[in-house]
Order: structure tokens, then sequence, then C-alpha cells
């Protein structure tokens, strides 16, 4: 993608090289002289193939025209492999490989049968998690303790979850035998590559339809690798597909005639754009859109574990998270300690390397989202908000961004209405409980929110009260495949996960 070095925020500090990455030195640290050692992961498991193909009927091919596009490690900016670009009569085959397979092979074939083949699939995903974890990492530029921790194991669990309603179908409260859709066309982003494509592909088969899946174009990898998997675990051809590109291949997927249903995760522009294209054609639709996160923390709240969450909440997978927590309000008695406790623990986060395990911040996807969260942030200082950020010197090549909390940031702001999408905390205060709940409401977006404070009851009246798909208690960022997740409004509709996942799936 991009060639030369782009940076961005941070300020200066001391830093010591680590095998090709920048890791940020403690204060604390550097008085006492020592220094985390490099831990890195070896890449040694991961073979990256110079060109991949895309992946129809069970088989790879390349893309009529044999078009490509490169995919770069956002770490390094190091390119990775040549992938396949998907036009139109690729999308024809995918979509028409899906179709033969939904009606002969996997429509028709008993829940107990297919539940087999995709406990095969999430066996398959534990046994090579460190080979997924790894091209993750690197693909995708987040640290490889969250690839490894929360990425692969949850896409694992979401197979095993569904591989178990396969055949309970029937039980699901949806009444006697509900019927699958058919193809369906499914489009995801690139902050959660291989966890969006399980939260996809693992309920659509479990209810008996075949998929075309589109990642997205800064990372393809551990979609193909899946498909290997599909392979491994003798999934019948067509079953799934997964077609690279960019997003005309997505649109064109999306539109296909021959797509009976479309699930989408990403922005709330293109989700819209979604939404009319396929506007009276009777395709079922979900959208997963993005969100501007309310956390709340009451004068009552435990800091220590408030602060963690915090810091789980908007720097976690570098703020690329739809459900960040990126709008923190602070009840104004506190808020001075407890912005006080952030920035302390945020100057121990260490940024750098990926693939170090000790790494907590890793690189931002792309030069493009780069640039977005650059400008969002420049437009916070211009509008008069205090920015600040930790000591920390940011590698020479790749796509950085050092973690930033902006103080004294209005409602008005751009950083408290927009999604930012990065490692960025806007902090607001309040008095009241109800002030909180108007401030937390006061947002085109409903996805998530959180809620810090020692009284249940307060915890069920916020959440009850604050307009959210989700909303954490004393924790934020939990996620488990037999719990719903969706938004309101700007934010998208339908839910994935849980019984609720199934739905979207099914003639109900
Ligand atoms: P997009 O919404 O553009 O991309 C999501 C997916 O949709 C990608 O696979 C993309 O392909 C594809 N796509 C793009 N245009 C179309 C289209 N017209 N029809 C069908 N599919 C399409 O997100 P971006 O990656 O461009 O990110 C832009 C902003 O969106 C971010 O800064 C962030 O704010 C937000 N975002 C929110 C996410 C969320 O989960 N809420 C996830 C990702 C982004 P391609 O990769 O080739 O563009």
């Amino acid at each position: 993608m991009a060639d030369k070095a782009t940076r961005g925020g941070g300020a200066a500090v001391t830093s010591e090289k680590a095998a090709g990455a920048t890791s940020v030195r403690r204060p604390d640290q550097a008085d006492m002289g020592w220094e985390y050692a490099p831990a890195p992961e070896s890449r040694e498991i991961v073979s990256i193939a110079r060109e991949y193909g895309l992946f129809v009927n069970g088989e790879f091919s390349p893309a009529q025209g044999s078009k490509t596009f490169a995919t770069v490690n956002p770490a390094t900016e190091e390119p990775l492999a040549r992938v396949a670009l998907a036009g139109g009569r690729d999308v024809d085959r995918a979509v028409s490989a899906a179709r033969t397979a939904y009606e002969q092979v996997w429509g028709p074939m008993p829940g107990a049968e297919r539940a087999k083949y995709l406990y095969r699939i999430a066996r398959i995903l534990q046994e090579r998690s460190r080979e997924f974890a790894v091209l993750e990492s690197i693909d995708n530029g987040k640290p490889i303790k969250e690839t490894r921790d929360v990425d692969i194991p949850l896409a694992a669990a979401h197979f095993f979850y569904y591989a178990g309603w396969a055949d309970k179908l029937d039980y699901a409260g949806f009444g006697p035998q509900p019927r699958s859709l058919g193809v369906a066309g499914q489009v995801i982003p690139w902050n959660f590559p291989l966890l969006m494509a399980a939260w996809k592909l693992a309920p659509a088969l479990a209810a008996g339809n075949t998929c075309v899946l589109k990642p997205a174009e800064t990372t393809p990898l551990s979609a193909l690798l899946l498909a290997e998997v599909c392979q491994q675990a003798e999934l019948p051809p067509g079953v799934v597909n997964v077609l690279t590109g960019a997003g005309d291949t997505g649109a064109a997927v999306v539109a296909h005639p021959g797509v009976d249903k479309v699930a989408f995760t990403g922005s709330t522009e293109v989700g819209i754009a979604i939404a009319e294209a396929i506007a009276g054609t009777g395709k079922k639709l979900t959208l997963e859109l993005g969100g501007k996160a309310a956390n709340v923390v009451f004068d009552d709240a435990p800091v220590e574990q408030a602060i963690e969450g915090i810091v789980n909440g908007i720097f976690f997978n570098q703020g690329h998270v739809c459900c960040a927590g990126s709008r923190l309000l602070v009840q104004e008695s506190v808020a001075e300690h407890v912005v006080d406790r952030l920035r302390r623990r945020l100057a121990t986060l260490r940024l750098g390397d990926p693939l170090d395990k000790n790494t907590d911040i890793g690189a931002i996807n792309s030069r493009q989202q780069l640039d977005k969260i650059t400008e969002l942030s420049a437009a916070g200082e211009a509008e008069g908000a205090h920015r600040w950020s930790p000591p920390c010197e940011l590698p020479k090549k790749g796509y950085w961004f050092a973690p930033t909390v902006f103080t004294g940031v209005s409602q008005s702001h751009r950083i408290a209405r927009e999604e930012i999408f990065g490692p960025v905390l806007s902090v607001l205060t309040f008095r009241t409980p109800e002030e909180a709940v108007t401030k937390a409401n006061n947002t085109p977006y409903g996805l998530s929110a959180g809620v810090w404070t020692e009284k249940g009851s307060r915890i069920l009246w916020m959440a009850q009260k604050m307009r959210a798909g989700v909303v954490w208690a004393n924790t934020y960022n939990r996620f488990d495949p037999a719990s719903p997740f969706g938004g309101y409004r700007e934010s998208g509709f339908g839910r994935e996960g849980g019984r609720h996942g199934l739905a979207a799936y099914l003639d109900v």
C-alpha cells in the first residue's frame, strides 16, 4: 500500500530499539535502569505465499483477468503477498457455487451432520491457533497477546457454540423446522478479520445456509487461511467461498441477485449505501455499524478497576473497535483523580512490535486509518480540547499513533461526536446520574456503553436508560458467543451471537 514512513501523534521520549520495533521505557523503569527484554513470537510457524487466489467451490483460483492487489504489514510497510481482486464474473462464480452447494448438499443435510463440520473447523482453529495468531498480527498490526488470547480463541468458540445449535433449530424458539434462507453474502471489516469471519460464517452455516464472504482489503490473509481450514475439514465445495477484493467487490456481492441474505459489519456510511442498494429486493439484512460509546464512571466506582476498564475500553486493539468506550464520562467530583490515575497507567503501556508478547499497543491498520485518526485529533485540538499522550517514541516505519487522551471536551466537539476508530479517548464530566444519561445518549449511535459504580440499583437504572445494544457493568469489552451483540439507530440493526444470531439466518 504505502511506500513512505508515516507517523502520527506522540511526543518525545526515552526509548530503546528492540528487534524491529520501539519499546517504550516506563519512567519508573528508566529510574531503575532496567527495561523489558524483547519477547518476540517467532514468524516461522506461518508460511505466507507470494500470491493467493479466490476460494470458490472448494478450490483456489485466479480472479478474472488475473487482477491482484498487495497486502502489507502495517507495522513495517513490508509487502506480504499479492491477493486476487475479485470482479463481477468471480462474484457470479462464487454465488453460483454457493447456490449449487445449498440446493444439493448443505441445505438438505441433517443439522447433526452440519454440526460435525463446524466442530471440525473449531477444533482445527484451536490446533492451528498459534499460526492464526501470528498471521493475524502480521497482516493487521494488532498485538500478538490479543490475537492469541482474544481473536483466535473467540473465533473457535463461535464455531463450537453454533455447532451446538445446528441440530437443535426446532427448539430454538422460532417454531418447528425453521427454514434457512439460501446464499448469504457477507462483508466484513479489518479490525477483527478472523473473528468477524467466524461471527458471520458460524451461525449462517449452522442454520443451513451457504456463504460468500468478502474480507477487508487490508486484512485478507486470515480469511484465506480459514478457507484452507475449510478444505482441511473437508467441508463440501461451495459451502464457503471467499472473495478477496475492495469495496467494489463487496458492493457486487451484496447486489448480486443470487444472494438471499446480506450481513455487513463496517462503517455507517457503507451500511447505509448497502441498505439503499438492496431496498425492495426482499433480501434479509443485518448491519453492525459504528459507535461512540459512553463509559460512565461514578464517584463510588472502584477506581483502580475502572482505570483498567477504561484502558481496555479504548486502547484494546488500538481503539479499532466499534463498541470502544471512546467517550469517558466521569463524575465531576472524582474527575481529576481518575484522569491522573489514567495518565499514570497509560505511561506503562508498551507500544511497538505487534509480535512482541510484551506489546500492549500495536500498529494502526492502514495509512488511510492513520490519516483519519490524525485529522480528527487535530480537530480536537483546534476546537479547544486539551491533548495529552504519555512519553512515547513511535517506530520509524509503519503506521503508528500514540495513546491519546483529550480533556476539556465538550459535547459539540467532533472528537465527542464522530467515531475516531483509534487510540483516542475523549473525557467529559457530569454531576448527576440524569446528566450522565443525557450525555451518554447524546449521539446518533447506540451500540454499547459501560457503567462503573458499586450500586447494583444504579447499574440497572442506567442500563434501562442508556440507548445501547450492549451495556457492560464494572467491566468492558466482554464477548461471548452465547451473548447477542448489536446496535440501535446509526449503529445498525440485527443481532450477532447467541440464539438471536440464528434468527438473522432463518426465515423467521
Ligand atoms: P468500510 O465500511 O468501508 O469497510 C468495511 C467492509 O466493507 C470492507 O470489506 C470494505 O471493503 C467493504 N466495502 C466498502 N465499500 C463497500 C460498498 N460500497 N459495498 C459493500 N462493501 C463495501 O470501512 P473502512 O475500512 O473504510 O473504514 C472506514 C471507517 O469505518 C473507519 O474509520 C471506522 O470509523 C469505521 N469502521 C467501523 C467498523 C465497525 O465495526 N463499526 C469496522 C471498520 C470500519 P474494503 O476493505 O476493500 O474497503
